[in-house]
């Protein structure tokens, strides 16, 4: 039973976090600058607004709560913007970052679970990705990434802060109990808004490329349930607290799906027609991004047993037809 520092608690994935963290008999505190996150989304702990470039307003957070671990997932992360903004993906991810892993070994706080993603691969012809793959990022938000695991490499060996890294694939769903889910301003992800468009929030779902090399021309993703994502972080959190050595693991199940796949599924899940227009390819968009995931699933003992396309756009859905937050 430990405090746990979640920074990001605010968004999507890190209030998820909060929800299973507080399950496990921990007590999330979520340090978050709203910037993209929803106050009404943290339900499961106390809220300390903050920002992660504020070093003076950190220090005070660990100096008040002396938490036994951070979880980060605090990040700018849209791949677009990041390919138009670099330095804003620079600054606030790498800089940031930096500030908070200094705070943490000031404060004497050795262990740190990081969110990190499949874009720090980058294209890699379609093979399916281990941990141990080369990481060549082909965009400022998946090198942005890839720098903070290297920084936490550099504090493993200067003040041996002990982390694991979870290079994540695509997540989706939402909590099923329906207390949380996915609300972001603006959206960028495929199933929200897909299913938006099925609701006639939005005109239609715009598919963005349809010209590459897959079955179908369009982009294959591994998806993962959220339940499932953060489920894995709490193991990654009693593994440090148990001694583990730091250590990186992809989390996503091994099966990919294309665009028009997801698209399919949606339709029958919702019973609903899905409205698409065929576009242009986005910018920074892999062709293929698929986890080899047998290392959390052998060392952390993970199952990712919610993570079937079935499930997450049902809880989606569910989600998306109650669930939202004021500012
Ligand atoms: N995508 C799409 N239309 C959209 C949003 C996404 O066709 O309106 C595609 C996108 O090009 C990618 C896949 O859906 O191939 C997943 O994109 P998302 O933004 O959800 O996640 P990412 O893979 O960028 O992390």
């Amino acid at each position: 039973m430990a405090n746990v520092l979640v920074t990001g608690g605010a968004g999507y994935i890190g209030s998820h976090a909060c929800k299973v963290l507080a399950a496990a008999g921990h007590t999330p505190i979520t340090y978050d600058n709203l910037c993209t996150g929803w106050e009404d989304a943290v339900k499961f702990g106390p809220f300390e607004a903050g920002d992660l470039l504020d070093r003076p307003r950190l220090d005070a957070v660990f100096a008040q709560y002396n938490p036994v671990a951070v979880m980060h997932f605090a990040a700018l992360s849209q791949v677009g913007e990041s390919v138009t903004d670099p330095g804003l993906y620079w600054r606030n991810n790498v800089g940031g970052s930096l500030n908070l892993i200094e705070a943490a070994t000031a404060a004497g706080c050795e262990n740190f679970v990081f969110s990190s993603t499949c874009a720090t691969y980058g294209d890699q012809d379609g093979v399916t990705l281990t941990e141990d793959t080369a990481q060549h990022p082909i965009n400022a938000y998946g090198a942005s990434k890839r720098a903070v695991e290297d920084i936490l490499r550099n504090f493993e060996h200067s003040h041996g802060l002990r982390h694991v890294i979870f290079r994540y694939f695509n997540v989706a769903g939402a909590d099923p109990a329906g207390e949380i889910g996915e609300f972001h301003q603006p959206e960028t992800h495929l199933i929200p808004l897909m299913l938006d468009a099925i609701d006639g929030k939005r005109p239609a779902l715009t598919v963005f490329g349809t010209d590459y090399d897959t079955p179908d021309g369009t982009c294959i993703r591994d998806y993962v349930h959220v339940m499932d994502l953060v489920e894995a972080h709490v193991k990654g959190l009693e593994w440090l607290i148990d001694g583990g050595a730091p250590a990186v693991f992809n989390l996503g199940t091994g099966s990919g799906f294309s665009v028009r796949e997801v698209i399919d599924h949606s339709r029958a899940v919702t019973n609903k027609s899905v409205p698409i227009v065929e576009g242009a390819r986005r910018a920074g968009d892999c062709t293929k991004l698929v986890s080899g995931s047998d290392r959390a699933m052998s060392e952390l003992g993970w199952t990712p047993s919610r993570s079937t396309l079935e499930a997450m756009i049902t809880d989606a859905w569910r989600w998306h037809q109650n669930g939202h937050y004021d500012k």
